[in-house]
């Protein structure tokens, strides 16, 4: 059995919009344990070393800049989820980066909509409500980076027995 964790931000505008709930559902609901979770302002050093220098080659030093600025803006909700090859299943339920085409159904394709080329004439990043960790990688670094191992909490859920 692949047991995996993985890290979830709503970020500032999924927070500023209440989605916090409707969002934390859709993990929950589908047999995700939460095994940590807390409210943050985030400061410019610790944004940095979320979207490290690897932003900048995927996508460019502005969109990194814009990145930045939008993630220190507002409190972002950070959570580890935990399940079967949960880093897979939590990107499947986030959906496509880029908001227009995320499919209706996930995360990103119920709340958000915009394109690329809006996000760019505008200077902003795509506002698309949350990050989720890409792969093994990043959900061990990202983990790391946001949570202490005092943070995470080792429990049973009661439906595990169903789920698993
Ligand atoms: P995240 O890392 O936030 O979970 P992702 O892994 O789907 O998203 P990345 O390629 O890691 O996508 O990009 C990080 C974030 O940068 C995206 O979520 C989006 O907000 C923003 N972004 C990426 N490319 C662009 C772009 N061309 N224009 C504007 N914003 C962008
Ligand atoms: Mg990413």
């Amino acid at each position: 059995m692949a047991l995996q964790q993985t890290l979830v931000l709503i970020k500032p505008d999924g927070v500023a919009r209440g989605l916090t709930g409707e969002i934390t559902k859709r993990f929950e609901r589908i047999g995700l344990k939460i095994v940590a979770l807390k409210l943050v302002r985030v400061n410019m050093d610790h944004a940095k070393q979320h979207y490290t220098e690897d932003i900048t080659e995927r996508h460019g030093e502005k969109v990194r800049d814009n990145l930045l600025n939008f993630i220190t803006e507002g409190p972002v909700v950070a959570m580890i989820l935990e399940g079967v090859d949960a880093i897979a299943n939590v990107r499947k339920i986030v959906g496509s980066t880029e908001s227009k085409s995320a499919s209706p159904g996930t995360i990103r394709g119920d709340f958000s909509h915009v394109s690329y080329s809006h996000a760019d004439e505008k200077e902003i990043p795509v506002k698309n409500v949350i990050h989720a960790s890409a792969d093994e990688t990043d959900a061990k670094n990202e983990t790391a980076l946001w949570f202490s191992i005092d943070e995470i909490c080792d429990y049973k859920r009661t439906d595990e027995c169903h789920v698993f």
